[in-house]
């Protein structure tokens, strides 16, 4: 099996990792009740971090409350819960995936309102999702067929299971011809976000990125980058952008936890600009992986030690 480590944090104990087993009859599994998180912990120059912890457990706890299936930890308890994972496993860099899901509780699709969620946290050994040479070299992405849910259909602010049968449709449609990854359209037609990762791009110096009624999931390293963009000096819009605007942009990049921050070097088999990796797009993956090798300094208290001295 891809991805595993020794122990996995569930309802409160660490269980060894082929232990950690649910029943058939979970209702997640049905019906995609479930949130979860995926967080980095980088190895850096001071030891292990993990990157914006508490606003990832904040996320998870938003997700929850948002389908009336509170977490029954704090963000606090959840931090060290994690924390005592990536001890546990000995791991000095690695991908978090916290879940809660409504599990082994009838199949009604409406479990009895005092449910409460189930709350494992797995971590593991995981490189740049679309792997290291897109990093400098850029990606081949598509804009998909399917569109994003509409927002009165399925909340794309929480990070719900459910919602996930959308990226598999978006990325799955673009690994089948041939391209990295898939960019989907709200449903005015408006760009959205890639299949996993948030959606930037460069016009004459200034950086665009869709709003949050465009359907996207609000990305922390989304967040991170705009920040990060803004401390460089850049203008950055959070406004609808149309597709055809990533054909003539100067510069496309997408963002995300397990991606990181990846340049698009062409949509729709129409080059971005040079068709390579672009200046600001380089400038801010410097300051962003700066943050874990000590070029960058954390202004923002987003680094939070695995093990505090
Ligand atoms: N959009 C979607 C659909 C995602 O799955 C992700 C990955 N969590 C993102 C955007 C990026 O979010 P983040 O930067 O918080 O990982």
């Amino acid at each position: 099996m891809a991805n595993t480590s020794e122990f996995i944090w569930s309802n409160g104990e660490l269980v060894p990792w082929h232990q950690a087993t649910v029943h058939v009859l979970s209702h997640a599994l049905h019906y995609g009740t479930s949130v979860f998180e995926g967080i980095r912990c980088y190895d850096t120059p001071n030891g292990p971090v993990v990157f914006r912890h508490r606003e990832h457990m904040q996320r998870l706890k938003d997700s929850a409350k948002i389908y009336r299936f509170p977490i029954p930890y704090s963000v606090d308890e959840l931090m060290e819960a994690c924390r005592e994972t990536l001890r546990a496993n000995k791991l000095d860099s690695a991908y978090i995936r916290p879940l809660g899901f409504v599990g082994d509780v009838g199949l009604g699709v409406c479990p009895p309102p005092e449910t409460k969620m189930d709350l494992i946290i797995a971590a593991f050994a995981w490189g740049s999702y679309l792997g290291e040479e897109a990093l400098a070299n850029g990606v081949d992405a598509m804009v998909s067929s399917w569109n994003r849910a509409a927002p009165n259909t399925i909340p794309t602010a929480a990070k719900a299971g459910g919602n996930y049968l959308s990226s598999l449709l978006v990325g799955g449609e673009a690994r089948r011809h041939g391209y990295a990854e898939g960019i989907a359209l709200d449903v005015r037609g408006y760009l959205s976000e890639g299949a996993g990762e948030n959606l930037f791009m460069v016009k004459g110096g200034v950086i665009y990125t869709p709003p949050a009624t465009s359907a996207i999931l609000p990305g922390i390293t989304r967040d991170t980058i705009m920040v990060l963009a803004r401390e460089a000096g850049y203008e950055v819009r959070e406004e609808p952008i149309a597709r055809e605007a990533l054909y003539l942009a100067d510069e496309v990049f997408m963002t995300g936890t397990a991606a990181e921050m990846v340049p698009v070097r062409s949509v729709d088999q129409i080059e971005v600009g040079n068709g390579k990796r672009g200046p600001i797009t380089e400038e801010l993956q410097s300051a962003f992986f700066g943050l874990f090798n000590g070029q960058t300094e954390d202004k923002w208290g987003w680094l939070d030690p695995v093990s505090p001295d």
